[in-house]
């Protein structure tokens, strides 16, 4: 099954672009969208998820239209997006049982499998009585996939789900993202590159409503191979770089910025090659 996006764009009431003119077609596997805040990924996951209408394009998955079936999707879709709100007095397990309800499982030995297994999935066993309420936000956004794995999804969205997780609790939930079934679609929304480089075998970046890139994260890094260069400089020299060179990045050690600059050749002396790597891919695509 293949989910195919055909000149998506959506227009804002307020007048902000958001998707102008979006191509992708996403396999099955993990895809990562990859983009900074405001590239417009929660409103192409929106879209997707049937959440919001697109001014113009179409979405299908398999044989779904998505913006006409709507409930077709909804029945295979697990959503977890960027603001998941929980019930804070309920136990996680009384609220997984509940949202089961919900989704039709009408069969109660069969439901409390069910819950069962996806707590344990999630880790989140041992905590099946605590209320969500007192959740870290990691164990929030296990619940979150806990939830989302229900109705035995055929596409599951992510959206923007490390954000704010500490190192271990991020660990352990981009471990659980990657034990999804392989006959899955998992688009996970992101603006951390490492999400995506951990776990994803193809992607796309995305800045202001457009595709900048798309293809297998490996590709990509092959493709800047030997045309990123470092060099240390004070900060006063900042300007004068930025003016005579492509600097994709810069970012502060130990108080002096280290500048990446994206060139064919050595720049001068002062610059030394630096095995590219994909956040150098994601910044010459921003930065351009
Ligand atoms: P991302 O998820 O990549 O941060 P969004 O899709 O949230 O990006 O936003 C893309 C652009 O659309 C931003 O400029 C944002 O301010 C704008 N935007 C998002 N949602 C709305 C909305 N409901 N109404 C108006 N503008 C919106």
């Amino acid at each position: 099954m293949q989910l195919i996006i055909q000149d998506l764009n959506k227009t804002y009431s307020n007048g902000v672009h958001a998707l102008r003119g979006i191509n992708l077609t996403i396999n099955q596997g993990m895809f990562g969208l990859l983009g900074p805040n405001g590239a417009g990924k929660s409103s192409l996951m929106r879209t997707i998820a049937t959440l919001q209408e697109p001014d113009a394009g179409s979405i299908t998955l398999g044989d779904i239209n998505v913006l006409t079936q709507k409930e077709d999707l909804r029945k295979i879709l697990g959503y977890l997006p960027q603001e998941f709100g929980v019930y804070p007095k309920i136990d996680a397990e009384t609220m997984l049982n509940h949202l089961a309800v919900l989704k039709g499982i009408t069969n109660s030995k069969e439901r409390a499998e069910t819950v069962k297994v996806l707590l344990q999935k999630t880790n989140l066993y041992e905590a099946r009585k605590k209320n969500l309420g007192g959740y870290s936000g990691g164990m929030k956004q296990r619940f979150g996939i806990a939830q989302a794995l229900l109705a035995n999804p055929k596409l599951i969205i992510v959206d923007e789900p490390t954000a704010g997780l500490d190192p271990a609790e991020r660990n352990r939930f981009l471990n659980l993202l990657s034990e999804l079934g392989e006959n899955t679609i998992v688009i996970l929304s992101t603006h951390i590159v490492e999400d995506v480089k951990e776990l994803c075998t193809d992607m796309a970046i995305i800045n202001k409503g457009e595709v900048l890139y798309k293809g297998s994260p490996l590709t990509a890094i092959d493709e800047v191979s030997g045309k990123i260069w470092r060099r240390r400089i004070t900060k006063a020299e900042l300007t004068e770089f930025k003016q005579n060179h492509k600097v994709i990045s810069e970012r502060m050690i130990a108080g002096s910025p280290i500048i990446h600059v994206y060139a064919d050749q050595q720049p001068d002396a002062g610059f030394e090659s630096v095995q590219s790597d994909l956040e150098d891919v994601y910044f010459a695509k921003i930065n351009r």
